[in-house]
């Protein structure tokens, strides 16, 4: 039966046995409470019911079922967790979601590599806690680490909270396991820190939001746990003091794992809805240092201390202990949970601009949140340029959600103009697709022959970023 509008078939009774034969009929259902389940992410602004859900648990189950869909011309979404707060795994078109929560085997650590190969259905932290006996671990560390898988972070090109010294997802993939859409199965990279032989097709398919192939292993690069790391909490009562001590502690030369910024709006709804009880000021930074040496990580705090004073910082924090340390993390993680508790419907912001900017975009959301007429909070990982904004609505579909709508893409527009980007680490999905001209003008088109060199019957993730 034809889909109406987009040409695309939905699965009939036949392809629903095929799928059932495949994967045997417990993995795959038609059952309304998965459906629903796996219709929308953390994105608040669409939802729209697959056909079909299936839970594959090897490459070649997933080849089949692409093959399957590819013949029919049935839209195939891919599924992490569903954490993405830009729409990217909603099935737009209906279809089958290929749910890869089974596929969730850590396949083999080799410490002497300094590598993992890993299914792409694995949970960020529980990688994390499989690794953390060889000393090692994978570094993006998004907020969502408890629940987000690693297909998803490396379709996502994710990142986190230590961005600023680790770098971000496609900074770790070196090879990866991938079907296409054709049902066709290959390996592309290589298992070695660099390499010198021709297209990088690990890099074009990181931050390619499932719109090219279905990864179905990957090997990660490693780094060793540091063997010291203190953190540092410090407010201020102006946002300008909190801001701008970023970059007087990055031109100092000093290298933190991690420069992460709460304004009072966040603190306050940390403080209501978490178990952390925070300080009230106008805005905090948490920073956090790695190092080999003890001397060496002390010397570096010591002299973030100093220059955090002389910024304005009015309180400064250096936990003793881990359980310390732990708790000021914690409320961390507990900033978008928060918010969440706070409203219905909070539109996510995630915007990138060059360092020097930082301030001028910190203040510009203000603007437009007084401009329009909708509370903002600022927060996130500020130290490498990246702004995250919660504008609070008043549910889906309301005056205040489509000023805030309005307000949210002027700030894109405006972090573009600036030579910064659409999306540092949420990605592009269904909600910010209309940026994709403005960020690359004419390099869109060569994108879409991308697009339809990889799947010529355009059935993966079919309206989602291009
Ligand atoms: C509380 C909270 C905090 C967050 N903090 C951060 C943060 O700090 N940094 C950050 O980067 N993001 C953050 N996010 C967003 C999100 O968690 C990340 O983008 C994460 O990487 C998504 O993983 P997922 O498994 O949930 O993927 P999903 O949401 O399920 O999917 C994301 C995209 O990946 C594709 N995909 C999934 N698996 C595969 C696969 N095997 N093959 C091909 N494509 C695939 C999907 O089709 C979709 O396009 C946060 C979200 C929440 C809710």
């Amino acid at each position: 039966m034809r889909n109406g509008l987009s040409g695309y078939n939905k699965p009939s009774s036949s392809d629903l046995d095929g799928l059932r034969r495949v994967l045997g009929p417990q993995d795959v259902s038609t059952d309304r409470y998965d459906l629903l389940t796996n219709a929308f992410d953390a994105y608040p602004g669409e939802l729209h019911l697959p056909d079909v859900v299936v839970w594959p648990e090897t490459a070649e189950e997933v080849s089949l079922v692409l093959r399957l869909a590819n013949e029919k011309r049935i839209p195939v979404y891919v599924r992490g967790a569903g954490t993405g707060l830009a729409g990217a795994c909603v099935p737009v078109y209906g279809g089958i979601v290929i749910n890869t929560m089974k596929m969730n085997r850590i396949l083999d650590v080799r410490p002497l590599d300094l590598q993992v190969d890993v299914q792409p259905g694995v949970i960020y932290d529980q990688l994390n806690a499989h690794l953390a006996p060889y000393g090692l671990f994978f570094p993006p560390d998004p907020g969502s680490s408890k629940s987000c898988t690693i297909g998803g972070m490396i379709a996502n090109n994710a990142s986190g909270l230590r961005a600023v010294r680790y770098g971000v997802t496609r900074d770790y993939v070196l090879s990866m396991e991938l079907v296409l859409p054709s049902g066709e199965l290959l390996r592309v990279g290589a298992n070695v820190f660099k390499s010198s032989v021709g297209y990088d097709v690990v890099r074009l398919i990181v931050g390619s939001e499932g719109t090219l192939g279905v990864i179905t292993n990957a090997t990660l690069r490693l780094r060793k746990l540091p063997r010291h790391r203190s953190t540092v909490a410090a407010y201020f009562d102006s946002i300008e003091g909190g801001v701008s001590v970023i970059n007087a502690i990055r031109q100092e030369g000093l290298d933190p794992a991690a420069i992460e910024f709460l304004d009072r709006i966040h603190i306050e709804l940390i403080s209501k809805h978490s178990n952390v009880l925070l300080p009230t000021h106008e805005c905090m930074l948490i920073l956090e240092f790695h190092g080999y040496s003890a001397n060496g990580v002390a010397d570096e705090v010591k002299t973030a201390a100093e220059i955090l004073k002389e910024s304005g910082s009015v309180q400064i924090e250096l936990p003793k202990s881990s359980q310390e340390e732990q708790r000021i993390w914690d409320a961390r993680k507990a900033m978008y949970p928060s918010v969440t508790r706070a409203t219905k419907a909070p539109i996510t912001g995630d915007i990138i601009v060059p360092l020097s900017k930082l301030y001028d975009t910190v203040q510009k959301a203000y603007d437009l949140g007084k401009r329009y007429g909708v509370v903002v909070g600022v927060a996130g990982h500020l130290g490498d340029g990246n702004v995250h904004t919660n504008w609070f609505t008043e549910g889906r579909d309301t005056d205040s959600w489509l000023r805030a709508m309005k307000a949210n893409s002027e700030l894109v527009d405006y972090a573009i103009s600036v030579g910064g980007a659409a999306s540092a680490e949420h990605g592009i999905g269904i909600e910010k697709k209309d940026f994709m001209r403005t960020q690359h003008g004419e390099g869109l088109e060569l994108m879409r022959r991308i697009k339809a060199l990889f799947d010529p019957e355009g059935i993966l993730n079919p309206g989602v970023m291009i």
